[in-house]
C-alpha cells in the first residue's frame, strides 16, 4: 500500500529522518514506535504532504507522492490524524465530521445553490454517514454542539472520527490515545480493533505497548531518525537494538 524508499528530513542542517526505509502492507496495522524525538511526526507529516522529504521516495500504490501537496494526498485516499489536535473549534462535531468527507461532495458553488433534489438527498446520506460515525465514537449526542466546548478526549475522537469517516484506503493515526482516560482509551482501541478486522490498512503511532503488542500486525522502530528494527510485535520486543533505544539512556 505505501513504500518509503530512504526518506531523509533535515531542519536547519539537522536531520530528523535518515534513510527511513519500510512498507505498510494492505490490510494490516503497522504500528510506528520509538521515543520522543524519534521522528515519527515527521514520517507522517512527510508521508501526507505536510512537509516534503529532503530526499528519499514515498509510493502509494506504486504512484510517488513525495512532492505532491496535502490536498492532493488526501484525495487520492490517505487520511490522517494530529498529535497535535487540529479541529475546527467554531463547527459543529458533525460539521467536523463531515469535513472528512468533502472529497466526496464535490459539486460547484451553482450546483449546490439549485439544490437540486438529487443533491439533497446525497447531503443527507453524508450526514447520516457522519452520524454513525459519531455514534461508532460514543459522541452522536454532542452532533450539534461547537466543537471547542469538547473535552480532551472527546475532540481526539471527532478527529478520529473525521479521519475514518470517508473510507481512506490508509488512516496514518499520531498518538490517538495519548491523555486519554482508561475508559477513552477504551473505546478508541475497539474502534481500532474493529477497522482493523474490517481490513483497513493503517500506521499507528503509539507509546501504550500493551495496545501495540496486541493490536499490530507490523511494528516499526524508529530512533533518532533511523528506522532500528521491524518485524512482528514479538520479534521486536526481544530485539537488542529496540531495547537498548527504551531502556539504554
Ligand atoms: P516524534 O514524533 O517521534 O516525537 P518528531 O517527528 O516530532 O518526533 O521530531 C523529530 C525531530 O525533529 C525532533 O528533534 C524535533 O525537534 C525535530 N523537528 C520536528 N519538526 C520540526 C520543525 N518543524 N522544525 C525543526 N525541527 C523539527
Ligand atoms: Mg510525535
Amino acid at each position: 500500500m505505501l513504500r518509503l524508499e530512504n526518506v531523509s528530513k533535515n531542519f536547519g542542517g539537522l536531520p530528523a529522518l535518515s534513510e527511513v526505509t519500510f512498507t505498510v502492507p494492505k490490510g494490516q496495522l503497522t504500528a510506528l514506535i520509538g521515543p520522543n524525538g524519534a521522528g515519527k511526526s515527521t514520517l507522517i507529516n512527510c508521508m501526507t504532504g505536510v512537509i516534503e522529504p529532503s530526499s528519499g521516495q514515498i509510493f502509494f500504490q506504486q504512484q510517488q507522492i513525495a512532492s505532491l501537496p496535502a490536498y492532493k494526498i488526501s484525495r487520492l485516499g490517505i487520511s490522517r490524524t494530529f498529535q497535535n489536535l487540529k479541529i475546527f473549534p467554531r463547527l459543529t462535531v458533525l460539521e467536523n465530521i463531515l469535513t472528512g468527507l468533502t472529497s466526496e461532495g464535490g459539486d460547484s458553488m451553482l450546483m449546490a445553490m439549485l439544490r437540486l433534489p438529487y443533491l439533497r438527498h446525497r447531503e443527507r446520506s453524508l450526514k447520516l454517514r457522519a452520524l454513525e460515525a459519531l455514534d461508532r465514537f460514543g459522541l452522536a449526542d454532542k452532533a450539534n454542539w461547537p466543537a471547542e466546548v469538547l473535552a480532551y478526549g472527546d475532540k481526539k475522537r471527532v478527529e478520529l472520527a473525521r479521519a475514518t469517516v470517508g473510507k481512506p484506503q490508509l488512516i496514518l493515526l499520531d498518538e490517538p490515545v495519548a491523555g486519554l482516560n482508561a475508559e477513552e482509551t477504551a473505546t478508541v482501541a475497539e474502534q481500532l480493533r474493529l477497522l482493523r478486522s474490517a481490513g483497513h490498512t493503517m500506521l499507528l503511532v503509539e507509546h501504550d505497548m500493551d495496545l501495540v503488542m496486541e493490536i499490530a500486525d507490523q511494528v516499526v522502530v524508529l530512533d533518532s531518525g533511523k528506522c532500528i528494527a521491524t518485524g512482528t510485535p514479538d520479534e521486536v520486543r526481544c530485539n537488542p537494538l529496540v531495547l537498548e533505544a527504551y531502556l539504554g539512556r
